[in-house]
């Protein structure tokens, strides 16, 4: 197994990098609260060092074919894989989150982006447009020196997300995980290296908002993607918009999901579990705001009840445990303010609601039925095991109500009527949708949202249109003409 602390805190050019004149940043174990890792915040020099190395490595990584920079990413993909254990052990101290979970979600995940990335990679062509004798021919052309910014809910998988695609399309990346997980990303850029990637490609800077910001800032920086929440989306959206930089931004959210009085009841709550209660509610696309029809209401609530006692609350390295600590101290408390604003604004508190008897940042899976559109939890996005359910009559109803708010991630709909499913998803203002199920998140699909949730898309072939731009060719064969 890996030890958590790293020979250095960052990775540049290929090679772990230390300067321990950073500001230390500790790595805490959220099962137990006991620090496992000390790194330190990256100084302008660690900075400028790990800029400087992409820079260089960009320029022959871009001269790469395709085909070789996808065959050091599907390399890097199996490497991913046949570590899968020891990767998912890390990130689950680094997270807090079950290994139950890390097993399937994380590294897995960031594998089959290096894998998808990897075999895409072979299909980046260009365009050829007849125009009578003269013809136009685009190439598609890497942006650069690129800036990754992680959550840390997801730290191996948004790092795999970011860098797949990006470096599929001849970029170099340098990559600044959250400060509270830290970890993983390192094992990422090691493994690229072993996997063939050329020192420099892949660097990983650790450290707080002020390191993501220098390097939001840098001018040697075409394309910044975060992951994060709104209020750090907008200051950097706006840093980047300074020198017209391509941005991505994965965002929060405050999702829906709509459960009609015909969905499979056992579906419906399976689907409302996985949107809340994974990885402890930690998910940006999580369908919060669950929307159920009055008809079903009461079984919803009643069957709900009965499958949160089976959630085996414990020690995440412990697989048999299917729901784990929050990530931090200050994000249980952020959760737990959430939950008394929800009782003193008079939600009906059905389950959970406390912390649970145990070292470490547990917070018991909580529901509150009874909830109104205007109540503070149903309006901002908590991002921990906390699930509003919202009573409605209608289908117009509740296509409006769900609409009526400032994101747009993601959105479910239960229902046995497939007519109404598509009618439904099609009106609601989200990028991410489901129908009969929730969350799932494969890297063939385009993930990302609409409104505040973001701009920009990850996954898919449609990432390629965010990690490339088109240059265009006019090609004369006759003469030119011109005026005087
Ligand atoms: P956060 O916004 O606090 O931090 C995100 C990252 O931005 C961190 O690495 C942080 O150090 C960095 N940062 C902070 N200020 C910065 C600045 N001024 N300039 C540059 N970088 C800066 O978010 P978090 O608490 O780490 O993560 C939780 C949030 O992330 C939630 O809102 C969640 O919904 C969102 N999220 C979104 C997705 C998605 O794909 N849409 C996925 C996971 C998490």
């Amino acid at each position: 197994m890996y030890d958590p602390q790293p020979s250095a805190s960052h990775y540049i050019d290929g090679a772990y990098v230390e300067d321990n004149t950073g500001t230390p940043i500790p790595v805490i174990y959220p099962a137990t609260g006991e620090v496992i890792a000390t790194l330190h915040a990256a100084t302008p020099a660690v900075i400028d060092a790990a800029l400087a190395a992409a820079e260089i490595a960009q320029k022959q990584w871009a001269r790469v074919t395709p085909r070789e920079r996808g065959r050091v990413l599907t390399r890097a993909a199996q490497i991913m894989r046949a570590r899968n254990r020891e990767l998912s052990v890390l990130e689950t101290r680094d997270t807090g989150k079950p290994l139950q979970e890390t097993l399937v979600a994380d590294a897995t995940s960031g594998a089959d982006a290096l894998e998808y990335f990897g075999g895409v990679a072979n299909g980046l062509t260009g365009e050829h447009i007849p125009l009578g004798d003269d013809w136009v021919y685009t190439i598609r052309e890497a942006l650069g020196v690129c800036v990754g910014i992680g959550a840390w809910n997801y730290p191996t998988q948004i790092a795999c997300w970011k860098a797949a695609p990006a470096l599929a399309c001849g970029n170099a990346m340098v990559f600044k995980p959250s400060e509270t997980t830290p970890l993983c990303a390192l094992k990422i850029a090691e493994i690229l290296t072993e996997a063939g990637a050329p020192a420099g490609l892949f660097n990983v800077v650790q450290g707080m908002g002020a390191v993501g910001a220098a390097l939001v800032t840098d001018p040697r920086v075409a394309k910044v993607s975060l992951t994060g929440s709104v209020p750090t989306g907008r200051k950097v959206y706006a840093a980047a918009a300074e020198q017209m930089k391509h941005v991505t931004m994965e965002l929060g959210g405050k999702s829906p999901l709509v459960i009609f009085d015909d969905a499979d009841l056992d579906n419906a709550v399976g689907g409302a579990i996985n949107g809340n209660f994974y990885s402890s509610g930690q998910v940006c696309s999580n369908g919060t705001r669950v929307f159920v029809q009055k008809g079903i209401k009461e079984a919803f609530l009643a069957r709900l009840a009965e499958r949160l006692k089976n959630a085996v609350i414990g020690d995440p390295l412990d697989e048999a445990t299917s729901f784990g600590p929050m990530v931090s101290d200050r994000q249980m408390q952020i959760v737990q303010g959430y939950i008394e604003k929800g009782k003193a604004e008079g939600a009906r508190l059905v389950s959970g609601g406390g912390r649970v008897d145990r070292d470490g940042f547990y917070l018991e899976p909580t529901v509150f039925a009874d909830v109104t559109d205007d109540m503070t939890i149903a309006r901002e996005e908590i991002f921990g095991p906390v699930m509003a359910v919202l009573d409605f009559d209608t289908e117009a109803e509740a296509i409006a109500r769900a609409n009526a708010t400032e994101y747009g991630l993601s959105a479910g709909v239960f229902t046995r009527d497939l007519s109404r499913g598509h009618r439904v998803i099609g009106q609601l203002r989200a990028g991410s949708c489901f129908i009969n199920s929730y969350n799932d998140a494969p890297v063939e699909a385009p993930f990302g949202g609409v409104k505040a949730s973001g701009v920009g898309r990850e996954n898919s072939k449609a990432a390629l249109d965010h990690w490339s731009q088109l240059k265009s060719v006019y090609v004369r064969m006759g003469d030119v003409e011109a005026a005087f």
